[in-house]
């Protein structure tokens, strides 16, 4: 007995062989565990947390990548959050066997794992609710534990834009923790690429999750600007599934040509994370449905990881698509909250550039016109041919360079000899604002208990 609760701790977690084992950990483990692999691995990762939830719990996210502790300029931020509804447990347990697996490639010098984490910034949150994790039972659909502590589902708790009563709900104010903690960390950090972990289904969902009934509406789908890269990103992750991109159903669900949907075309809903991530902060994000069961037994769960592996990793890669680079000043000084736009993408809110002068547009290969606008600077339009980054872990790497006089614009931009200062960095909510069409407000489907 005694021997048993000495290494139960360890066992727990690792085997050196094996990698983490393979059952439900609850937020005390899961915690250890994170602490544990923050220390074996110092180089590589960095444990933070983004707040805590209405319990008190933290809201942990661990970054892996080969400089963890901060942003470095060209690397794009990447990130993972599963288990914002407390009772859909499998991707929690799929992303604590992801950080196992990147950090054990690492330690094995694994090439492909190596590249990955050289070339991208992977922020990994295993569970964004986890006082509903703690209040979950065990049932396969109609789980307890949905809900935060407050009885509220984290998933319809966002701004939504296509919500009439946006304006004065854009901000913080009167969200639950876990939620404003999410809106406050999108301020931080500018995140390229996203998806959010759920279970009861099976299939990738993609922006937009809601419609006014203007012109994104076609059809029975309300389609975003950049359709053609969420169609493309939800099949790589369907295909590299080992089943999704065959549509199988789960119950009473609908069949899914490809293992994707449009999230409208499939229920709308008010908001929701994914909208709110593409919409107001520029992060392209997707829903992954992983599981008929919310909550399948523990010795199913190495089968699920196997399913999802190459799909989780391959997902990571499509960060490298399309363009990166800075807007500078003629002098070379980077232009903060520069407009970023390529021609016939007409987003809500414009891609505009961050402190840094950085900007990331996930486009898939073609030729592209981008204009690009920063106020007391002539306005640049310079058309790019771009070439499919994933397989070289990198986007097209262009720096867009400002005339800051009236007349004509400047033709081409360098890319190297500039030491440009940084600018001072003031976190707002949203990266810029565009006039305001005016909205009606479509009552999203309240789904209730059993959802995904
Ligand atoms: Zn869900």
């Amino acid at each position: 007995m005694t021997f048993s609760l000495v290494i139960l701790p360890v066992l727990l977690f690792i085997s050196g062989c094996c990698g983490l084992d393979f059952h439900y950990h609850d937020s005390l483990q899961t915690e250890r565990y994170l602490l544990d692999i923050n220390t074996t691995f110092p180089d590589i990762t960095h444990l933070y947390s983004i707040g805590q939830s209405v319990q008190g719990r933290e809201l942990w996210v661990m970054a892996v990548g080969s400089n963890p502790r901060q942003h470095t300029e060209g690397i794009p931020e990447f990130k993972y959050v599963a288990n914002m509804h407390g009772n859909e447990f499998v991707g929690r347990v799929l992303l604590l066997q992801l950080i196992d697996h990147l950090v054990q490639g690492h330690r094995d010098n694994d090439p492909g794992l190596s590249r990955l984490l050289n070339s991208a910034r992977i922020h990994i949150m295993p569970s964004m609710n986890p006082d509903g994790f703690e209040a979950s039972d065990t049932h396969c659909v109609y789980s307890q534990g949905r809900f935060n502590h407050n009885g509220v589902d984290l998933n319809r708790n966002f701004p939504g834009f296509f919500a009439g009563h946006r304006l004065r709900r854009q901000g913080g104010e009167g969200r639950e923790l876990e939620v404003q903690a999410m809106m406050g960390w999108l301020n931080t950090e500018s995140f390229v690429l996203s998806a959010n972990l759920h279970g009861g289904a099976l299939v990738v969902s993609y922006p937009y999750d809601n419609s006014n009934g203007g012109v994104e509406l076609v059809g029975r789908a309300s389609v975003t600007p950049d359709n053609d890269v969420f169609v493309y990103l939800a099949k790589v992750f369907s295909y590299s599934h080992a089943s999704m991109h065959r549509g199988n159903r789960c119950r009473d669900n609908l069949a899914f040509p490809d293992g994707i949907t449009n999230g409208y075309q499939w229920y709308p809903l008010s908001g929701g994370m994914q909208d709110y991530n593409y919409i107001w902060a520029q992060c392209l994000e997707l829903t992954l449905e992983l599981s008929c069961c919310k909550y399948p037994p523990a010795n199913e769960l190495p089968a699920l990881w196997k399913e999802n592996k190459q799909a989780l990793l391959d997902y990571i890669k499509q960060v490298h698509l399309g363009v990166k680079g800075r807007v500078l000043s003629w002098s070379g000084l980077p232009l903060e909250g520069a407009v970023v736009e390529v021609l016939g993408r007409n987003n809500l809110f414009p891609f505009k550039t961050d402190r840094r002068g950085e900007y990331y547009r996930l486009l898939l290969p073609g030729s592209y016109t981008f204009r690009v606008s920063y106020p007391g600077h002539d306005v640049l339009r310079e058309t790019l041919s771009v070439p499919y980054g994933p397989d070289d872990y990198s986007a097209l790497v262009h720096h867009f360079r400002l005339r800051e006089a009236t007349g004509v614009a400047a033709s081409h931009a360098p890319s190297s000899g500039l030491s440009p200062t940084p600018l001072p960095w003031t976190p707002a909510n949203g990266r810029g604002a565009v006039s305001i069409p005016r909205l009606l407000w479509v009552v999203g489907v309240w789904f209730g208990a059993g959802l995904i």
